[in-house]
């Protein structure tokens, strides 16, 4: 059984095609620069595999149904298709970004939760908009084929009350559905299956704390299955400091900034979205540029790699308090999967509250799902890759009962 996964942006559209008998990737791609004269489509053949064959393209991409169109001419081309028609493919999981307080999983797309999708549009302006076309491409291209919305939002709706509201006039709730949703919550959905199944228990029976560290961080506090905290709010600016995001810093620092500075509030949004984080700091917001002039002596560098160590490992005491009882804390994404450094200084020292890390396990590089944590740690600290896409794919399998 064949399943589509695609994440439409305004100019750009990426997609996976699963096998999904065996979770494997039968193809990948991302059309960009739609409506540019010269967009680019790189269409990945067995990607990751000894077979692996690239194509690109270079031309011009109108709409975003032509990007699809392109995409499944390659799919079901008569030599290197991956399939022979595209009636082969059984349904389409799409992300969508912001489901609002309306949708607690995934959802079969039909006029209603397209409407949905439009009224959350105040909340994920860039990519709501993106996300619906996608679905609308989709059910032009492949009629009969059924879409299902998988939304960033949906975990963290297990948030209660006490959790996901800010201690601002409640009427801002009640009129604007001001409160904290959530983000990256296919990743942090994924990650607490995942490590259920790496205790041979079911989700009900674990607490995990997820630590989803890329260029977008964010962190979960997960009771039994269920995303009861996690670092990012109303929009993925709070939380945790990021590549180009400050994460959470006193709210009255905005006004004073948009004073002293002559900002706009688009342009106060601009520098904390975009120009803050490790980059504000110390110039560049790419991991493994800030450890090479880190360890070429840069002071920024450092600052800016300590700053992020020490939210990081404020979050997991936070955590830690709330959950009560911890089986593992799980580190995942870019900088979660490969940052031995960051883990380790992340985790050191707090051996009195279970935590023990192997150090040389930490710094050994293997693939797939592993236990850096010494034998006698209490909670063990694991790392399991995050695959978003197989997410999708598996939450539109279920959601249409296969
Ligand atoms: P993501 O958004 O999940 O793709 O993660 C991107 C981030 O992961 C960037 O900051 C990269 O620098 C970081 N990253 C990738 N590989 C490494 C590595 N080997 N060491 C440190 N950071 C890494």
């Amino acid at each position: 059984m064949k399943v589509l996964v695609i994440n439409a942006g305004s100019s750009s559209c990426k997609y996976q095609l699963f096998e999904m008998d065996s979770e494997s990737v039968l193809c990948s791609g991302l059309v960009e620069r739609i409506g540019d004269p010269t967009g680019t489509l790189v269409h990945k053949i067995a990607p990751g595999t000894g077979k692996e064959k690239t194509v690109r393209l270079e031309q011009h991409f109108t709409t975003h149904v032509e990007g699809m169109r392109e995409m499944i001419r390659l799919l079901t081309d008569p030599e290197d298709g991956v399939i022979k028609n595209k009636a082969e493919i059984f349904a389409i999981g799409h992300r969508v970004v912001h489901g609002g307080e309306d949708v607690t999983m995934p959802t079969v797309i039909d006029a209603k939760a397209k409407q949905m999708i439009r009224d959350n549009f105040i909340f994920a302006p860039l990519h709501n908009p993106a996300n619906l076309m996608g679905i609308e491409v989709a059910e032009t291209l492949f009629p009969g084929v059924p879409n299902v919305g998988v939304f960033d939002t949906e975990f963290g709706m297990g948030m209660k009350a006490d959790a996901f509201m800010y201690p601002l006039p409640y009427s801002l709730y009640e009129d604007l559905r001001i409160r904290r949703y959530g983000f990256h919550g296919t990743s942090h959905k994924y990650i607490a299956r995942k490590t259920a199944q790496f205790f041979g228990k079911r989700p009900e029976d674990v607490n995990n704390i997820t630590c989803h560290l890329g260029n977008g961080c964010s962190m979960t506090a997960v009771r039994g299955g269920v995303c009861i905290d996690t670092s990012m709010g109303l929009t993925p600016l709070e939380g945790l400091m990021m590549g180009t995001r400050c994460g959470s810093i006193d709210p009255a620092l905005v006004p004073f900034i948009m004073d002293k500075k002559g900002l706009s509030a688009i342009e106060a949004d601009t520098l904390m979205n975009k120009q803050s984080g490790l980059l504000g700091i110390c110039g560049t917001n790419d991991m493994r540029d800030v450890h090479a002039k880190r360890e070429k002596g840069d002071n920024k560098a450092q600052l800016a790699f300590d700053m992020a160590v020490w939210r990081v490992k404020k979050q997991i005491g936070a955590y830690m308090a709330i959950l009560g009882h911890v089986d593992a804390i799980v580190f995942t994404a870019g900088i979660g999967e490969n940052d031995a450094f960051l883990r380790e200084k992340a985790c050191k020292g707090m051996e009195d509250l279970g935590i023990v890390i192997d150090v040389q396990e930490n710094s050994t590089r293997k693939s797939g799902v592993r236990v850096i944590s010494k034998l006698e740690s209490k909670i063990k600290v694991l790392i399991i890759p995050t695959n978003e896409e197989l997410e999708i794919a598996q939450s539109t399998l279920l959601v249409l009962g296969k």
